[in-house]
């Protein structure tokens, strides 16, 4: 399958290409030229399937033409380690844990199988060492770094805004040694962003090394997000509620909700999405008034969403030809300040003992206001609350357990490298390896 680029400036791509660049040469994202629908008989039976074995039609619809099946089903199975289960929180919502991975957040999916896709295929070729590049808001830089650990031929530099991700993320990516480099930036997330995106479209750094990006611009990356949305149906199909499913998407960068979105065009049926905001409200905004401002971003407790200028939102817009009115058909959109998030941890837990963490919660109050009679939700519980340790025994004002594999990356030793945020001061020291 090939891959164009949104900007329709770069030429097409093979999908080696598009995993091991990353971004397009134009600056714009890869898209898969075509969305394999699957079939009614999968979705029939799809109740009767296990989560890896779903997964792998879904991988093998965009994937299959490119890698050799027993690959691909090694990748997938090997990716998905772990349980993703619908849990119940009250009447018709439920959460879709996606923390019971080895860093405890949903990135554990697309992380995990890209590091083994390009392992691949760097291995294929004999390729030169690769270095990949991420910018974290929080949990994509534990995800992406343990799913790489200990890879060959790949060095992972996370780069991260100081004192803006909490003491357990950070320890989840700082404390691994061996081919990861934490590198602490004196700035927000988006300047980390920005500085990896300025890296990629540098010739002279690209001449000295070759780099890739791991964030959920790479198609190897964000693609695998939609394996768990056809599980959530499967799980609700289940028990006889698959009928009239809505479901919410905490959002930052919007590569999770784009995942979800493939997945409904290939047929997956869910009525309609909700894209859920903190008060970085972009996509809100956009939804409103059909007009993209980004802005800086701006700090909340939910601070994996705190992202200003969404980077696949070129892909939604792609998606569906710039529609305004087809994205509003499909999405509905809200926005939560830091109050309303509190305000809601606390309510469900007292109400229904269930713990929210702070963006798993935008989800279940956005769910709590928009669903119709005979609508079932499902929201993406996207991280473990222990993840946001302080801010959640904050509002509930309650100890809670941190979970075992927490508690073993909160042993380590922070190491990471000071940068300011500008671009040549990170180019000097990327051109100082070798
Ligand atoms: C990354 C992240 C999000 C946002 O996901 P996007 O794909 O960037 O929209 C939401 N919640 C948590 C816990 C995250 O780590």
């Amino acid at each position: 399958m090939k891959y164009y680029s949104t900007n329709k400036k770069a030429p097409y791509a093979t999908l080696e290409e598009a995993v091991v660049n990353g971004l397009a040469s134009d600056k714009g994202l890869y898209m898969p030229e075509k969305i394999n629908k699957l079939p009614k008989e999968f979705f029939d039976n799809i109740d009767k399937l296990s989560f890896q074995e779903i997964a792998y039609k879904v991988a093998d619809a965009f994937f299959g033409e490119d890698v050799p099946a027993d690959v691909l089903k090694g990748i997938v199975y090997d990716t998905l380690s772990f349980d993703i289960p619908a849990v119940k929180v009250k009447d018709n919502i439920y959460s879709l844990e996606l923390f019971h991975g080895p860093t405890l957040a949903f990135k554990d999916v697309g992380g995990r199988f890209m590091a083994r896709l390009l392992g691949y295929f760097i291995h294929k070729e004999g390729e030169e060492k690769v270095n990949v590049l991420v910018a974290t808001s929080g949990d994509t830089g534990s995800a992406v770094a343990n799913g790489f650990l200990g890879v060959d031929g790949i060095h992972v530099y996370v780069l991260y805004p100081k004192g803006k991700v909490s003491e357990i993320q950070e320890k989840q990516f700082t404390t691994l040694g061996k081919n990861i480099t934490a590198i602490e930036v004196d700035g927000t997330f988006d300047d980390c962003q920005a500085l990896v995106k300025n890296a990629f479209m540098d010739k002279e750094l690209n001449e000295h090394m070759k780099l890739t990006s791991a964030n959920s611009i790479n198609v190897a990356r964000f693609l695998p997000q939609a394996f768990y949305y056809f599980y959530a149906y499967a799980q609700m199909k289940k028990i006889g509620k698959a009928d009239n499913l809505v479901v919410c998407v905490p959002s930052g960068n919007f590569g999770n909700i784009t995942a979800g979105l493939f997945g409904k065009k290939m047929g997956l049926p869910i009525k309609r999405f909700i894209a859920a905001n903190n008060k970085n409200d972009i996509f809100y905004n956009y939804l409103k008034s059909g007009e993209y401002k980004p802005r800086p971003s701006v700090s909340t407790i939910a601070n994996a969403m705190d992202v200003g200028d969404p980077s696949n939102f070129a892909r939604v817009l792609d998606l569906y030809g710039c529609s305004h009115d087809e994205i509003c058909k499909d999405i509905e959109g809200v926005t939560y300040s830091d109050e309303q998030i509190s305000d809601i941890v606390s309510t469900a837990y007292t109400e229904t003992g269930y713990l929210l963490d702070p963006h798993g919660a935008c989800g279940y109050r956005a769910l709590s206001e928009s669903l119709k009679k005979g609508e079932t939700g499902v929201f993406l519980e996207t991280a473990h609350p222990a993840k946001f340790l302080n801010t959640v025994q904050g509002i509930i004002r309650e100890e809670i357990a941190i979970p075992k594999k927490l508690q073993e990356f909160m042993k380590g030793t922070k190491q990471s490298v000071q940068m300011d945020k500008s671009f040549d001061s990170f180019k000097k020291y990327l051109m100082n390896i070798d």
